[in-house]
């Protein structure tokens, strides 16, 4: 559904990211994939994307607490590809403290990469998917843009801050072809998730299996976690002609979580 399409995918080095990454190309849309790690194995993720969905996979490197790379990504996309029709952000990070702990140095980075980033790249993006008639842009968002959860003070304010800029957005655009969207996934078993572990144990002092079984799953129904490919599934179905009169929405995948 995405042939000689066009798609940027922040922070798809790993994770939902990566899935979302692989589903566009799979449904053939051309991909820029972007986030931090090992050269060696995201050249290897690059690689592997173009070889095995016979799409061409481009990888930009910017960091996305710096907003003139966030401008550069967009327009070398929109360079390389000739179009760019799919903007996901996605890219977010997590830290988890007791307010009065909580250093100022990671709310100030944990805004930026949650949510100024997502500004960013809309702002870079639109003009071309307004001139074109056709854009969609999902964002990954969380259950925490609906919920919060203590101790999660910045990445809850930077979900909810997501949550509202998409839909102001998605009312500028609804008369040009242009949707915008947020999917929030519950608890999807993926680094970001394994990695805020440690901190809740500490948190909270509790051990590894008490944190999964008390806090994470706890708020989630169905008591398993979401996978990637169940949200990347979503965000293709955003991207389907069948989604065009979804925007401003709020998809959750969460297991039943925000329904308590
Ligand atoms: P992840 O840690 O696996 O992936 C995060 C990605 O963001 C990585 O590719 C990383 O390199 C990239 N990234 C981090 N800092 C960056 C920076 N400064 N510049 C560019 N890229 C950067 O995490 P994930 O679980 O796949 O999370 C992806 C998104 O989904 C996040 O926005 C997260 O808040 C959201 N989310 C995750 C869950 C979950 O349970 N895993 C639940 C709800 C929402």
């Amino acid at each position: 559904i995405l042939q000689s399409k066009a798609a940027v995918v922040t922070g798809s080095t790993s994770g939902i990211g990566l899935a979302i990454a692989k589903a566009l190309a799979r449904e053939g849309a051309n991909v820029m994939i972007n986030g931090l790690g090992d050269p060696g194995q995201i050249e290897a993720t690059r690689a592997g994307i173009e070889a095995e969905f016979g799409v061409r996979a481009l990888y930009s490197g910017a960091d996305m607490t710096r907003p003139p790379e966030i401008a550069a990504m967009v327009a070398e996309a929109e360079g390389a590809f000739g179009r760019l029709d799919v903007l996901v952000n996605n890219a977010g990070i997590q830290y988890v403290s007791p307010v009065e702990e909580f250093p100022p140095e990671k709310w100030d980075a944990i805004l930026a990469i949650n949510l100024s980033s997502a500004f960013h790249t809309i702002r870079a993006a639109v003009p071309g998917m307004k001139a074109r008639g056709f854009g969609r842009i999902v964002n990954i968002a969380s259950a925490h843009s609906l919920v919060a959860s203590p101790f999660k003070s910045a990445y809850v304010a930077a979900k909810h801050g997501l949550v509202g800029m998409t839909k102001s957005v998605a009312l500028e655009l609804a008369t040009h072809g242009v949707t915008v969207n947020c999917i929030s996934p519950g608890y999807v078993w993926t680094p970001l998730v394994e990695s805020q572990i440690p901190d809740t144990m500490k948190a909270r002092n509790m051990t590894k299996e008490q944190v999964i079984e008390e806090v994470l799953l706890k708020a989630q129904p169905t008591k398993e976690f979401v996978t990637v490919d169940q949200v990347a599934a979503i965000a293709v179905f955003l991207c389907s002609d069948a989604a065009t009169q979804m925007t401003g929405a709020n998809l959750s995948v969460d297991g039943g979580w925000t329904a308590q």
